[in-house]
């Protein structure tokens, strides 16, 4: 991961780059931040940057052979221990759902990574294992690199098997670091906090989690907007929430589709009171889930790839659609939502203007539409 690819934060990126390009970086160091403040997606940034063969002014490359292994998380001198479950066990059997989880996302929160690994009542540790398992690896030679890096996720789970490592963190072999990431100080022994440099990440703000919600997932100011007001500067939450409100608008969008494609006048009905009776804000953000669905199928209809930013349950009603929704559909239905969009924005009565819609929909589902006839 690039520094330019993680969020915010550009005082402690400063700082990092600084290190790295002085040839200053500490032989230890504890990233201290709140769940979801991106401490790990810079610990991840800083590592790869330790190990680019070709850095730039204040970012790893990107494009060398170590920056491509560092992204896929398969660079040999970047080494990973985090919590785990049972006493026996070491982080490196994790290692493919610890690739998994952070490829898909850094921002990752201690109770989703023991539900990635199927044990979510269960209490993580880093234990005994583990630790003679790290001594034994960083006491090696780098494979590829000058440099070694060991990202820990979570001291606080060493419990006292922390004192095993002390010795290590304190005098480690050259070129060496360990960057310890952390959520909870007191949690961490003693012995380990004094031997490391402290790093506070703060908590994100609202400016940088819409930034980074537009970036990643799309989406516009507004509906950014409402969910960084709720995420309260952890972006873990932010990703959540939009996970969910995406679920919650596919399902409600793929119903409306059958009906609207059915054209039971009843059932429509139904749906457009019950539809009405949401908040004219969740209404804006189902019209503009609808346009990404619209976009989303354009690219399967063009290219049959299926490679596309849809759930599912979404990629298999969208295949079912390539029968009934053609290119010139295509266009009268995004032309449809973004006239509901324009009305929605200037107060109409929702159940009149999706009444309206859902009526348009079935019409042009069911191929009834004049070829010159303009959307409402
Ligand atoms: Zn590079």
């Amino acid at each position: 991961m690039q520094f330019k690819n993680s969020i915010g934060q550009a005082e402690t990126k400063a700082l990092l780059q600084q290190m790295v390009l002085a040839a200053r970086v500490p032989h230890a160091q504890l990233f201290l931040g709140a769940e979801g403040s991106g401490k790990l997606a810079l610990a991840l940034a800083l590592a790869q940057f330790i190990v680019c063969e070709n850095k730039l002014d204040k970012d790893a490359c990107g494009q060398c052979k170590a920056c491509s292994k560092a992204e896929k998380l398969i660079h040999p001198d970047i080494h990973f221990s985090f919590p785990t479950i049972g006493s026996k066990v070491r982080s490196d059997q994790f290692l493919p759902q610890w690739r998994n989880a952070l490829l898909e996302s850094p921002y990752i929160s201690y109770n989703d990574w023991l539900q990635q690994i199927g044990a979510e009542n269960k209490q993580g540790n880093i234990n005994k294992e583990e630790c003679l398992n790290i001594i034994q690896k960083m006491s090696l030679r780098p494979f590829e690199s000058p440099y070694k890096v060991l990202i820990m996720w979570l001291p606080e789970y060493l419990g006292k098997e922390g004192n095993r490592l002390l010795k290590l963190i304190e005098e480690p072999p050259e070129n060496t670091f360990f960057i310890l990431v952390a959520e909870k100080q007191e949690l961490i022994l003693n012995t380990i906090l004094s031997r490391c440099q402290l790093v506070k990440i703060r908590s994100l703000q609202d400016e940088e989690i819409i930034e980074g919600l537009k970036l990643q997932k799309g989406l516009t100011e507004e509906a950014a907007q409402s969910i960084a007001h709720l995420a309260d500067g952890n972006f873990h939450e932010a990703l959540s929430i939009t996970a969910q409100n995406e679920n919650e608008n596919a399902e409600l969008f793929l119903d409306w589709m059958r009906k609207c494609y059915k054209g039971n006048s009843v059932e429509l009905v139904k749906w457009v009171d019950k539809f009405a009776t949401l908040g004219r804000e969740r209404q804006k953000y189902f019209i503009q889930y609808a346009l990404h669905f619209m976009r989303e199928y354009t690219i399967l209809r063009m290219t049959g790839n299926t490679n596309i930013r849809l759930l599912e349950k979404e990629l298999k009603t969208a295949k079912n659609l390539v029968k009934v929704i053609g290119f010139q559909q295509i266009e009268l239905i995004t032309n449809l939502f973004n006239d509901c969009s324009y009305y929605i924005e200037r107060n109409a009565n929702p159940k009149v203007l999706f009444l309206d819609t859902s009526i348009q929909m079935h019409k042009i589902l069911r191929n009834k539409v004049p070829k010159k006839l303009k959307t409402v």
